[in-house]
């Protein structure tokens, strides 16, 4: 990527006439650059629109990532629920390639109380699966586990580092609101952020900083974890502090910004970033 990108999550809530191909344009017209498809209940979109949208993109100039939906567990106990959890990635994976978006995210695992380290070898075998049949497809797109908000998902900054590290095709998406809420009011600072971004560097190579996919709120939590998304300006995010180290590490790639008024938060994060020397 040649930039930091800034868009909504989801169609955003002033598109008129509610649907992903009108949403494209509108994004555009909001002075915002992307936008995340949300199949967060499920895929919803044919092969056919995904031709549609794809065209629209490219039209209006507006990049596109995807996040594959909420009912995924690659350590569930039940074979079918591991086997129904990388069919719905896959299918993710698919449709966004064919909307010509450029990454997909979502949510790996839970722990379900075993030892983090076995639950790892799990998901790792498993992720490594789903990109060999994405190759075998010849499906080219970003597949990447998010950083989680509950300490009771897999998905602490680590273990979706080193996936990155061991699994081709992989990067983390790296949802800052979510770090924030895992540690219960941690990474809030300069430093912590800091150090986030020299681990990336340090163990993804500079190319990760310059691809990154990102999530951004304000966020409500408890000490286990993300209770609920906030409004920025409603929330003890310091994002202010937190967009100029993006800044000083001239970091590029898309932001999703998934604050509950949406294009509002978006708007003033891309604004606030580009008023930063
Ligand atoms: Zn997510």
């Amino acid at each position: 990527m040649n930039k930091l990108f800034f868009g909504t999550a989801g169609i955003p809530r002033s598109t008129l006439d509610r649907s992903t191909l009108n949403a494209i344009p509108h994004v555009k017209s909001l002075g915002l650059d992307s936008m995340e498809l949300e199949f967060v209940h499920s895929v919803n979109i044919s092969e056919n629109l995904a031709a549609q949208v794809k065209q629209a993109k490219e039209k209006h100039g507006v990049e596109l990532t995807a996040h594959a939906p909420y009912y995924i567990n690659l350590n569930a106990q039940e074979n079918e629920k591991v086997i129904a959890s990388k069919q719905r990635i896959i299918k993710t994976a698919k449709i966004s390639a064919l909307c010509g978006a450029w990454s997909i995210c979502f949510h790996p695992a839970y722990y379900l109380k075993q030892e983090k380290e076995l639950v790892y070898q799990k998901v790792k075998r498993e992720l490594k699966d789903i990109v060999s049949r994405l190759k075998d497809q010849s499906i080219s797109i970003w597949v990447r586990p998010e950083s989680t908000g509950k300490r009771t998902q897999f998905g602490d900054i680590n273990e979706v580092i080193k996936l990155s590290q061991d699994v081709e095709q992989v990067l983390p998406c790296i949802d800052f609101a979510h770090l924030h809420a895992r540690s219960n009011g941690k990474f809030n600072t300069s430093e912590e952020w800091t150090g986030v971004l020299d681990k990336i560097e340090q163990d993804l190579g500079r190319f990760a900083l310059d691809n990154m996919h990102i999530h951004l709120s304000g966020i409500n939590y408890s000490d286990k974890g993300e209770l609920n998304h906030l409004n920025l300006l409603d929330s003890d995010l310091n994002f202010k502090e937190l967009l100029r180290v993006w800044k000083d590490f001239k970091i590029k790639g898309i932001v999703v910004c998934e604050s509950p008024n949406n294009e509002q938060d978006a708007i003033l994060l891309k604004t606030f970033y580009n008023s930063q020397k």
